[in-house]
């Protein structure tokens, strides 16, 4: 159990009390309640921001703050937030901040090499139902160990990226050099160590940048570290236990596993930050075949987003080992209380005419953007009906009554299709054939319902073989 269990009375005992609706709830109660399940923020209850109210919001901010603390890399739009976590396990709460993911530029690469991994960051764009994916940052490194050749590096990276950054070094000499020219960009500094915190500390208390922690295989040392640094008050951390790619990936878990263990369910401080792993070592330590090397970066990836990790520093920009990591983040950062959907109400697709097809799905949102991709796909003109089965896909939205006969023909009526096509057919999901002659009641018999194919990949082929013959029997 997470060390911190809030209840809303504990919560509501801080608040203004007044029930003056202006955080946009019924009364302080339910703003509690809101609270609690971190889905709202405090500073949505604007009389708590009065000074007479200054206590109450120091104890409900010290009470409700995540044990994992919110860590900020980047300054304007594109800035990205890793950490704010509240729990270990998603079905708790909602996870909040993605994993971040950085691209790794080097200083050994040519400007026109980097050029081009900046237009791919820039430019790697996959809707994966509704939501567009996207990489977040750039990781810029010093190979060469020459200060001069970083600085280059960096001043060309930035003079043609706003991307965030963060700049890997364990010599202060190469990370001052590089901090000179972005610092006021606020960059994650990677990282300070046993023989180097001393510089990474003036270097993050100078340009009030978060700052790495890296101590691979040594949870005793990391947290050792990262006491240190708090206590000369540098507090906005990121911490790296170290990516063993071969013979030490187990322990690499581990040490993932018992860093937000520890934060969250036994409260220690000192380890309450955002986790960072870098697959990228799986391109370091194997030879060989560069396809092999991009798939176990993505391997290892999805397995530290699963162990908690808060950000990655990877290598590969092929779409093929990118989207998995990508697609996993996506489903693990959503909310579990809440399943998926999109609008309903009628969507057009192409030109259609007056004798175009009508077809019915439902607004779960990974069979809205399926049935859609394949309408698109197979060029097919037409309107499709959206019906609202609080997010369930159309089978057990069917078995568990989320869509009536009612509600289709309300929706139906509700969408004044019928002023845009002369027939009145609606086709209905192969899955929902149960509900024809049902719905054709509910619309008091003026429309026809048809059952259309199971799957809607056969929908362009339903349309080219049988719509017409299906209209013409109708008239
Ligand atoms: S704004 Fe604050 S005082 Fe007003 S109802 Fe909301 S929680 Fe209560």
């Amino acid at each position: 159990m997470p060390a911190k269990v809030i209840s809303p009375i504990e919560v509501y005992k801080y608040l203004p009390k007044t029930n003056c609706k202006e955080c946009g709830e019924p009364n302080c109660m339910a703003f509690a309640v809101k609270l609690v399940n971190r889905e709202i923020e405090l500073n949505k209850c604007t009389p708590l921001l009065k000074e007479e109210y200054k206590e109450a919001y120091r104890k409900l901010w010290e009470m409700l703050k995540p044990p994992v603390k919110e860590v900020e890399i980047g300054v304007g739009d594109k800035r990205v937030k890793i950490g704010g976590k509240y729990v270990i396990h998603r079905h708790e709460l909602t996870y909040n901040n993605p994993t971040a993911i950085a691209i790794d530029i080097s200083d050994d690469m040519s400007e026109e090499e980097i050029l081009r991994r900046i237009k791919k960051v820039q430019e790697f764009r996959f809707t994966y139902i509704g939501t567009t994916l996207k990489l977040d940052m750039l990781a810029l490194r010093s190979v060469s160990n020459d200060k001069a050749r970083f600085k280059e590096m960096v001043t060309f990276v930035a003079n043609n990226t706003d991307l965030p950054l963060i700049l890997c070094s364990f010599n202060p000499t190469i990370m001052e050099a590089g901090l000179r020219v972005v610092g006021d960009r606020k960059p994650l500094i990677y990282a300070a160590t046993k023989e180097n915190w001393r510089e990474f500390l003036e270097f993050a208390s100078i340009y009030k940048c978060p700052l790495a922690v890296f101590a691979p295989n040594d949870l005793k040392m990391l947290g050792s570290l990262t006491k240190t640094l708090i206590e000369n008050g540098v507090s906005d951390l990121v911490l790296d236990p170290g990516t063993v790619p071969k013979g030490g990936l187990a322990n690499t878990l581990n040490a993932f596993t018992m860093l937000r263990w520890r934060a969250i369910n036994e409260g220690d401080e000192a380890l309450g930050f955002p986790l960072m792993g870098t697959p990228i070592t799986a391109w370091m330590v194997m030879d060989g075949d560069p396809s092999l090397k991009a798939w176990w970066e993505a391997c290892i990836a999805n397995m530290l987003i699963l162990r908690f990790a808060d950000l990655l520093i990877m290598h590969s920009l092929d779409g093929w080992s990118l989207l998995p990591t990508m697609i996993l983040r996506q489903n693990i950062y959503n909310d579990p209380r809440k399943p998926v959907s999109v609008t309903p109400g009628l969507r057009v697709f192409g030109n259609p005419d007056e004798y175009s097809p009508v077809f019915m799905t439902t607004n779960f949102a990974l069979t809205f953007y399926t049935v859609k991709s394949d309408i698109e796909a197979g060029k097919v003109d037409c309107y499709l009906l959206v019906v609202n089965s609080e997010g369930i896909a159309v089978e057990c939205a069917v078995a568990g009554r989320k869509i009536t006969p009612e509600s289709i023909a309300e929706e139906l009526l509700k969408s004044e299709v019928d002023k845009k096509v002369k027939h009145r057919i609606l086709v209905i999901p192969g899955k929902a054939a149960r509900l024809a002659g049902a719905i054709e009641d509910a619309t008091k018999l003026t429309w026809k319902v048809v059952v259309g194919p199971m799957d809607s990949s056969e929908i362009p082929k339903f349309v080219a073989n049988e719509w017409k013959r299906i209209v013409q029997s109708a008239q």
